[in-house]
C-alpha cells in the first residue's frame, strides 16, 4: 500500500491518514510533523524551515526531498506507507517518482506503473477556515490560514490533474462526518495491498 494523501489544509488528511495507517499497520509519514519536530529540536533544518511555516509558505523543495528520501530508506517504509502532506509541488512529485523507481518498488520502471495512489480529500474553503481556526496550531491564525489555502490552490492543486492523468487518483468528499470519510476511503483503497 503506497498512498499519498492530498487535500487542502484542514481537509482531515492527517486524521484519516493516521487512522488508516494504524489499521493497515503501515507508517504514517507526515512531512509537517517531521518539520515541526525539527523546529522544536532547533536543528539546522528546523531553523531554516520555521520562517516559511510560520508565514504559511512552502518550505523549499530541496529540504523536503532530503527529508523524504531519508525517511523512505528506513526499514519500516519497505512494506508501504501513507504519506501525508508530500508531495505538495509538481517538482516534489517528479522527484518522488524517481525516488520510488530508484528504491526498486515493484513494477515501477515508470511512474505510471507504480503501485501508488493519490487520495484527494475535497472540502470547501469556508469549512476549511472554520476547522483550522478551531484547531489552534501555532500556524493556524487567520492570515496564515488564508495564505496556506492560496499556496495550496496555486502549487498543490495541480497535482490532482497530475495523478488523475495517470489514473492514480482517488477522490473523496471530505466534507462529511469523519467516520463516513474513513469508511469510504477503506472501501476505495482496500482490495489490494
Ligand atoms: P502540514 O502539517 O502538512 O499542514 O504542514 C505544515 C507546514 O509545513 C506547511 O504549511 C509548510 O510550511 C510545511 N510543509 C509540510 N510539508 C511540506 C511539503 N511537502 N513541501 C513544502 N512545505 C511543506
Amino acid at each position: 500500500m503506497q498512498l499519498i494523501f492530498m487535500g487542502p489544509p484542514g481537509a482531515g488528511k492527517g486524521t484519516q491518514a493516521q487512522i488508516l495507517a494504524a489499521l493497515w499497520k503501515i507508517p504514517h509519514i507526515s512531512t509537517g510533523d517531521i518539520l515541526r519536530a525539527c523546529v522544536v529540536a532547533k536543528t539546522a533544518l528546523g531553523l531554516q524551515a520555521k520562517a516559511y511555516m510560520d508565514a504559511g509558505e512552502l518550505v523549499p523543495d530541496q529540504l523536503l526531498m532530503d527529508i523524504v528520501q531519508e525517511r523512505m530508506n528506513q526499514p519500516d517504509a519497505s512494506a508501504g506507507w501513507i504519506l501525508d502532506g508530500f508531495p505538495r509541488t509538481v517538482a516534489q512529485a517528479a522527484f518522488f517518482d524517481k525516488l520510488l523507481c530508484d528504491v526498486g518498488v515493484e513494477g515501477s520502471t515508470s511512474g505510471k506503473d507504480c503501485d501508488l495512489r493519490a487520495v484527494n480529500l475535497d472540502v470547501p474553503d469556508n469549512v476549511l477556515v472554520t476547522r483550522l481556526l478551531s484547531r489552534g496550531r501555532q500556524d493556524d491564525n487567520e492570515e496564515t490560514i488564508r495564505r496556506r489555502l492560496q499556496v495550496y490552490r496555486e502549487q498543490t492543486e495541480p497535482l490532482i490533474e497530475f495523478y488523475s492523468a495517470r489514473e492514480q487518483l482517488v477522490a473523496v468528499d471530505g466534507d462529511r462526518d469523519m467516520g463516513l470519510v474513513t469508511a469510504e476511503l477503506q472501501q476505495a483503497l482496500s482490495g489490494d495491498s
